[in-house]
């Protein structure tokens, strides 16, 4: 029956899974297809051709002009004419495309953008994301947002995230961006994200969105987090629940300090030193708690050496990062992603060979990864072209592959607890198993209306058994005893082996029902000539009744004390035999 169980589940898992994808993942975009935002060119940026009280929202990516050097204010272009350079927005100005000027990843710059736009009756935002390490916005001469405080060198500069949705009106069909941006803290500068600009209406849209996305990945990881430490709380022998609960709860607390960076609204004066270094920490610490995951899932897949050499590294870069300044710690952060990348590689070809092995579990790790891995290059694929209505993938990705790990986690606990349960020679419940549900069964019952009745069986002159056809015969003989009394049985009948050749049976019956299923075993003991090694067995049992009918016997305590009483009985009037306690 569970069998029949286990491959429905599979399926809605996965039926869910995809629907959450499409219902979670990709709204609205069927809309936003319609119209490209162009690019600006020269600084200006032509988007009278565009309906924006429509969903449409997009990327105010393209040339800007750029003003190295200079912290420029809007009253600035009113006394004179600047002469500025072009500069490619999104990306930080010390990395431009081929054949651009660059400029040192340290210092301050002022951008601005003219756009022409077809309808200034509406209300538009601008969202910026990551900016570098600070920024100051004026539209058409008004302040519109700061994020810490652009200066000109390290002292006047304070280093902030603002990555927010700022709505603005203009009353004509001019609109003049610019931005201030400085930095001295991090080893890239400038508008190294996308800004996005729509109506407000269908930027705030996309933002709520975005955030639930953001929301429900977060607390889902927590909940996945804390469970599998739960777990590993019960079962402290198998240290997979606690790698895998750590990793959950690593990448939660980075989903809140990236992406949409929630933590901003429930800490707007975070420094942003201790953010960047919450975000590298994340994946540094992360990334050899996934592959020791990986290790405990597939041990003999994965080479120890390489565990303690990604381990190792994970600490070793670690450390400075607790230690320095971002500005420091962020330059060796392409070393370690090499690492993270070999590791990745060699995890995907162990994991391929799991597959190949046919280890328990290992398509569904394997998928898990494969899915993460197609969010990944579906995202880069799109920032390569430079996609304006794009939404990253790689959330659902994510979740996706958490989703499968803690799966296969859940099929290994619950086999851990089968095996913990269940005996090993006659593979019916041991009696640790059977006590427990034994209680359960005799909490559950309505024992005054209908009686219980517990059996317990001790087969005759076993001794005997193992004297004459040694070890592995009286073994046999267990194993075959055992499934002759399971076929007497319901299903829903408990029966459990106590101990040696000692068994139990709890049924919901009276006591003429009980000494009738007790007769029935017997005969069916005596009647059954059990072989072995050509040699033909007899045995008989000998079973003591006890039922909760017309005694006292509330507890399975004294139940089971009145069994036992039955059975010595049964042995000193003459073995094979049922008696009633
Ligand atoms: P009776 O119950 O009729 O009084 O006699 P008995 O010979 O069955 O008595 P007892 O309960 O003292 O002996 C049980 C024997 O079962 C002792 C032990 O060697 C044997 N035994 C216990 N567990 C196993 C097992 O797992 N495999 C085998 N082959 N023998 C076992
Ligand atoms: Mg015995
Ligand atoms: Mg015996």
């Amino acid at each position: 029956m569970q069998k029949n169980l286990y491959i429905p589940i599979q399926m809605i898992m996965i039926f869910l899974l995809i629907l959450f994808g499409i219902l979670f993942f990709l709204p609205d975009k069927t809309e936003t297809k319609k119209f490209l935002m162009p690019m600006s060119v020269e600084g200006q940026l032509d988007l009278t051709d565009i309906e924006f009280c429509s969903d449409f929202t997009g990327f105010l990516n393209g040339d800007w002009e750029f003003y190295w050097n200079e912290l420029l204010e809007p009253d600035d272009f009113l006394l004179e004419s600047f002469e500025g350079e072009l500069i490619s927005v999104p990306g930080p100005w010390n990395h431009q495309p081929e054949g651009a000027q660059e400029y040192p990843a340290l210092g301050y710059g002022t951008y601005r953008l003219r756009m022409r736009i077809k309808d200034p009756t509406l209300i538009y935002a601008l969202h910026v994301r990551e900016i570098y390490t600070s920024f100051h916005i004026w539209i058409n001469g008004q302040e519109l947002a700061s994020g810490g405080k652009p200066g000109r060198n390290k002292e006047e500069t304070i280093p902030q995230y603002n990555s927010n949705l700022f709505p603005f009106t203009t009353d004509s069909y001019e609109v003049d961006i610019l931005i201030q941006v400085s930095n001295f803290h991090f080893k890239d500068g400038g508008l190294r994200d996308k800004i996005s600009f729509g109506s407000l209406k269908a930027m705030h849209k996309q933002k709520v969105l975005s955030l639930m996305r953001d929301f429900f990945l977060f607390g889902a990881l927590i909940i996945m987090g804390i469970y599998h430490l739960g777990l590993f709380q019960q079962r402290k022998e198998d240290i997979s629940t606690l790698l895998f609960g750590l990793y959950c709860l690593i990448i939660s607390t980075r989903i809140l300090v990236t992406n949409d960076m929630m933590i901003n609204w429930i800490i707007p004066d975070l420094p942003w030193n201790i953010q960047i270094k919450i975000i590298v920490l994340g994946y540094y610490v992360g990334f050899p708690l996934f592959f020791t995951f990986i290790k405990t899932l597939f041990p003999e897949e994965v080479n120890s050496n390489v565990v303690k050499m990604v381990n190792w590294s994970g600490l070793i870069f670690s450390v400075p990062v607790l230690l320095l300044p971002p500005i420091l710690f962020t330059k060796t952060e392409v070393f370690y992603q090499i690492i993270i990348l070999t590791a990745s590689l060699y995890a995907v070809i162990c994991v391929t060979r799991a597959v190949i092995r046919k280890r328990n579990e290992a398509f569904w790790i394997f998928s898990g990864i494969l899915i993460l891995f197609i969010t990944v290059i579906n995202d880069i694929f799109h920032a390569l072209y430079i996609s304006n209505t794009h939404q990253s993938l790689v959330p659902f990705g994510l979740f996706v592959f958490v989703f499968s790990q803690s799966f296969v986690l859940s099929v290994r606990f619950s086999r851990a607890f089968t095996i913990a349960n269940t005996d090993e020679l006659t593979q019916i419940s041991n009696r640790h198993h059977f006590l427990i549900e034994a209680e359960r069964f005799f909490q559950k019952s309505d024992r005054h209306q209908n009686p219980l009745g517990l059996l317990f069986l001790d087969i005759d002159f076993f001794k005997k058994v193992n004297d004459t056809y040694g070890h592995d015969g009286g073994d046999h003989v267990l194993k075959i005893f055992a499934e002759l009394v399971g076929s007497q049985l319901n299903p829903s009948d408990l029966f459990g082996r106590l101990g040696g050749e000692e068994f139990a049976v709890l049924i919901p019956g009276t006591p003429t029902q009980c000494i009738a299923l007790g007769e029935k075993i017997r005969a069916t003991i005596e009647g059954s000539p059990i072989i072995h090694n050509k040699d033909e067995i007899r045995i008989t049992v000998s079973i003591g009744v006890a039922t909760t009918k017309d005694n006292e016997a509330i507890s399975l305590k004294k139940l089971s004390k009145s069994a036992d009483l039955a059975l010595y009985e049964a042995k000193k009037s003459g073995r094979n035999r049922v008696v009633l306690g």
